[in-house]
């Protein structure tokens, strides 16, 4: 059965790349990916010219305008620089006129020094940088392979990065140690001067794996409070400067926007997510043979795009349970992440996200004001609210009038 259809795209909205596969140079206990506890081998896993030069092609012939790439790890530095130059240089013979590419780097932050960061500022990458907060409780999980902490080589990458002005993100990984520190770690990011955050609620299973529940860390009811406290901090009287992922995709949700993280989303990302040596998968959670779409080396995007494994995963997001059909926040969470949902077997993906009390406790806390802040953001931007009688902004499907426009 061919599933091509006018909904679904024709090209992956951004290709994520697991550029050295599991190699990486930090052993994190709870790392959903990599078996290599921080001691890669001795030769480096890398994406081969030819296969790399082959999907960048392709990737710029079916991009209408704008291409984006996201290279993680493991530890995607690992590939080198020399590695990196060829990527750009490939883009750069293969762009269509007029492409606006884009690059992401996730990284553990250790490896980057000067000469990364002028290449990083020469051809505008984005990183996105991973450190739990204030030390102590960074170096108790983000350790290398002997055990030894990495704070401060990660906050040097950092200071590197910020000396050459490349764009980065912070990405911090809740669990025990920092979930009942909100305080702290929202003192922190402000002492070290962090505009992007975005928090990440500890998943301890495997990819490989996507049949097993995965084990949490944390309780809903602790990244709930954690996410109330955060807010009360963030909001600053309506005038907030930082940037946190989770609410920035709430804001865009209530001014009409489309939420640009697929938690947030009614379906799942269209991003296309290939391991080192070409294997294809729908998302970064699902790299098991039941998801495999194919490989690289041996079919084209556009067949990988129209197999029928791809749209039914894209779709089996928006097929939420009862719970959720009748829940008013639906329209802001959209169901949560289906790999987060609780069940075995088939029966998983309709289950309700473990993460759902969570949602529930931060979306009532700050719904006033982050509908105040909407109503602002609308005003400054020169948007007029739809009339009283229409379907409101935010998506929720209510009139205006009885909703943010209230
Ligand atoms: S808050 Fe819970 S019940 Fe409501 S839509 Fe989200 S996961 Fe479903
Ligand atoms: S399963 Fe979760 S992480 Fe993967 S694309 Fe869907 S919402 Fe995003």
């Amino acid at each position: 059965m061919n599933f091509e259809s006018a909904s679904l795209p024709r090209a992956p909205r951004s290709l994520m790349w697991k550029t050295v596969s599991e190699d990486c140079n930090l052993a994190c206990d709870y790392c959903y990916y990599s078996t290599c506890k921080g001691t890669p081998g001795q030769k480096i896993r890398t994406i081969d010219r030819d296969l790399l030069e082959t999907v960048i092609r392709q990737m710029m012939e079916a991009g209408s305008g704008g291409v984006s790439f996201v290279w993680q790890g493991g530890e995607p530095l690992l590939a080198g620089l020399s590695f990196f130059e060829q990527v750009v240089s490939f883009q750069a013979r293969y762009a269509l006129p007029h492409t606006i590419i884009s690059n992401a780097v996730q990284t553990n932050g250790t490896l980057v020094d000067k000469a990364w960061a002028a290449f990083f500022k020469r051809y505008s990458f984005l990183l996105g940088v991973s450190v739990d907060g204030p030390r102590a409780i960074h170096d108790k999980r983000r350790i290398t392979g002997s055990g030894a902490g990495s704070y401060n080589r990660v906050m040097a990458g950092i200071e590197e990065l910020g000396q050459a002005w490349v764009p980065y993100n912070i990405l911090t990984v809740l669990h025990e140690d920092n979930i009942e520190r909100p305080g702290e770690l929202m003192s922190w990011i402000a002492e070290n001067d962090f505009s992007h955050i975005q928090f990440i609620p500890c998943m301890d299973f495997r990819s490989q794996d996507a049949t097993t529940q995965g084990r949490y860390l944390i309780s809903p009811r602790q990244y709930g409070h954690f996410l109330c406290e955060v807010f009360d901090i963030w909001y600053e009287d309506g005038d907030p400067t930082l940037s946190i992922r989770f609410f920035d995709n709430w804001l865009q949700k209530l001014v009409g926007l489309e939420p640009e993280l697929c938690t947030h989303r009614s379906t799942c990302s269209s991003m296309l997510v290939l391991e080192q040596n070409g294997d294809a998968y729908p998302c970064d959670f699902y790299l098991d043979p039941e998801h495999r779409l194919g490989n690289m080396r041996t079919d084209t995007l556009q067949q990988l795009m129209t197999r029928e494994k791809w749209s039914s995963f894209i779709q089996a997001k928006s097929r939420v349970n009862d719970q959720c059909r009748q829940c008013r926040f639906l329209h802001y969470c959209q169901g949560g992440c289906p790999r987060n949902r609780v069940g075995s077997g088939s029966a998983r993906e309709a289950g309700v996200d473990y993460f759902c009390e969570s949602y529930s406790l931060v979306y009532s806390y700050g719904e006033a004001r982050m509908r105040k802040l909407a109503t602002k953001v609308l005003k400054r931007e020169g948007v007029k609210r739809p009339p009283r009688n229409a379907p409101c902004l935010c998506g929720s499907g209510k009139k205006s009038k009885v909703c943010c426009g209230a």
